[in-house]
């Protein structure tokens, strides 16, 4: 997996203080995506075991306490960012209880495919949907659409 950016104390993408990582790759190609340089599978910088502990110890540091980590990008549940999200997931799981996961998807929850139901099953929160321009609406909170649903799933 490729990403294109990290902000290790973010307060815009979700809510509290988090973590915020934008993966590489995104197949939707919605008309108006404010994102178009993260389409690309291979664009951006990878996603080492360097940046996959920089998250870790973040999520970790009690002088900055985050409430979680969201991912956006692109989209984290690109088919082939799947194991690579998985693998981080997991690690927080672990290693940071009691954090919650936000992830932001152009797919619906009812497309979503089974290997992609798994990764969903160790989020809290699920933003569904591509961006339609039509619907664009700047007063809404954490999405850009009012096609996209906030799924509160755990
Ligand atoms: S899902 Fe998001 S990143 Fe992908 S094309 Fe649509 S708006 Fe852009």
């Amino acid at each position: 997996m490729n990403f294109h950016d990290y902000y290790p104390v973010d307060v815009v993408n979700g809510p509290g203080t988090r973590c915020t990582l934008f993966v590489s790759g995104c197949e939707h190609q919605c008309r108006g995506c404010y994102n178009q340089s993260t389409w690309q599978l291979a664009s951006g910088r990878p996603f080492t075991q360097v940046m996959e502990e920089r998250i870790i110890a973040d999520l970790q540091d009690t002088r900055i306490p985050r409430q979680g980590l969201s991912l956006s990008g692109g989209d984290p549940l690109h088919p082939q960012n799947l194991a690579a999200i998985n693998r981080l997931l997991e690690r927080i799981a672990q290693e940071c209880v009691g954090k919650d996961i936000w992830l932001w998807t152009g797919y619906r929850m009812s497309e979503l495919s089974a290997d992609q139901r798994k990764t969903i099953a160790r989020i809290n929160v699920l933003i569904d949907g591509k961006f339609v321009k039509e619907q664009h609406d700047p007063a809404l909170i954490w999405r850009g659409s009012s096609n996209q649903i906030i799924w509160h799933l755990r």
